[in-house]
């Protein structure tokens, strides 16, 4: 089912929603895990959807079109596919598009990629996309509204523009291409989210914003991870984790303590689409979640099955 009208249906549309990103692992063993967590983090949390990332360079080619097949048909899990323009020629793009419509898969995250590994630049391939608008066009163009299309939004950080008015503007530009719902790198300051939305319903962007979620699971991928992205960490953070960062147990219970803090600014200004970056781990996210106590109340799910079958007969 599309995210535009999950967001629309009465048993979701109210209420606060949750959603997992997951990545495609590297071996067999770590591909059974995370199918056997997928479906525990279904089971104790049902989120609204989950979305699979494609590998730098296109590196996940193969296989993310196969974990998004598991969790539309085996999981029953509404499921978003990241797709970016790298080394993808337009016939390359078309057939992952194809495949992941085929599993009933409605949503396509849709990105220009970052350079495959040990490159510095971005090059476009011959016949392929240059920026994600023009993928978001594609899409468009050959699938209608029969796919949900969403895109990248920078608050703060490495985003690939260091010019916020310049960022905003090419996020304009994907939206009026036709994308339905952004989602945001991760952050670490709510305050600075909050006016970025506001600058950014400025501009006229209406569609609904998931803003990135990086749950603190230990103190060494903590800082990894703010630095990799170029984010701000609050002062309050590392006043809090640094006198236990040693001791693991300690760090995700105080950082479990700070993102629910940091979840209740988002909600109380507005912001109730909540969205995981789960590296495919589970624990801290369920910690944050049963905490600002959104497990209390049982989600029902849309009976999606009928729903996609509905929709699954295009040529
Ligand atoms: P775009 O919006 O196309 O922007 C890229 C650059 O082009 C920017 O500098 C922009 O200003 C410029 N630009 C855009 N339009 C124009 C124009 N008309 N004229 C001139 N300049 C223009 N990467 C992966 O490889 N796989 C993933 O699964 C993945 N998932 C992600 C999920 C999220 C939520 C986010 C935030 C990022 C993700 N990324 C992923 C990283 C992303 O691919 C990189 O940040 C990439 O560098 C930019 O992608 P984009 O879609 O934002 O690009």
């Amino acid at each position: 089912m599309k995210i535009s009208d999950k967001l629309q249906h009465p048993n979701w549309k109210d209420r606060i929603t949750w959603s997992y990103e997951f990545f495609p692992p590297k071996t067999s063993t770590g591909i059974q895990n995370l199918y056997s967590r997928i479906d525990r983090m279904k089971k104790w949390g049902h989120p609204m959807f989950i979305d699979v990332t494609w590998g730098a360079g296109g590196s996940t080619s193969d296989l993310t079109p196969v974990i998004v097949n598991v969790a539309q048909k085996e999981f029953q899990l509404d499921t978003c596919m990241h797709l970016t323009c790298t080394n993808m020629s337009e016939e390359m793009i078309e057939t992952a598009l194809k495949k992941a419509y085929e599993t009933g898969c409605r949503n396509i995250l849709a990105l220009r990629g970052d350079p495959p590994k040990n490159e510095t630049e971005w090059t476009q391939v011959e016949g392929g996309f240059r920026y994600a608008s023009d993928l978001v066009r594609y899409i468009k163009k050959n699938y209608g509204d029969e796919i949900c299309i969403g895109v990248a939004g920078y608050p703060e950080g490495y985003s690939p523009d260091d010019d916020l008015e310049r960022s905003l503007k090419h996020l304009k530009e994907k939206v009026d291409a036709g994308a339905s719902f952004i989602v945001t790198q991760m952050f670490y300051d709510a305050d600075n989210f909050v006016e970025w939305v506001k600058k950014v319903r400025k501009m006229g962007i209406t569609v609904p914003i998931f803003p990135g979620i990086m749950p603190i699971q230990a103190w060494d991928s903590f800082i990894r991870r703010a630095k990799w992205s170029g984010v701000k960490i609050p002062q309050h953070f590392m006043d809090t984790l640094l006198p236990v960062k040693d001791n693991d147990d300690d760090v995700r219970e105080r950082g479990t303590d700070l993102m629910i803090q940091f979840c209740r600014t988002l909600i109380e200004n507005g912001i109730t689409r909540l969205h995981f970056y789960t590296m495919n781990l589970e624990k801290a996210v369920k910690m944050i979640i049963e905490r600002l106590g959104l497990l209390d109340e049982e989600v029902k799910d849309v009976t999606e099955k009928s729903e996609n079958q509905l929709t699954t007969n295009r040529t």
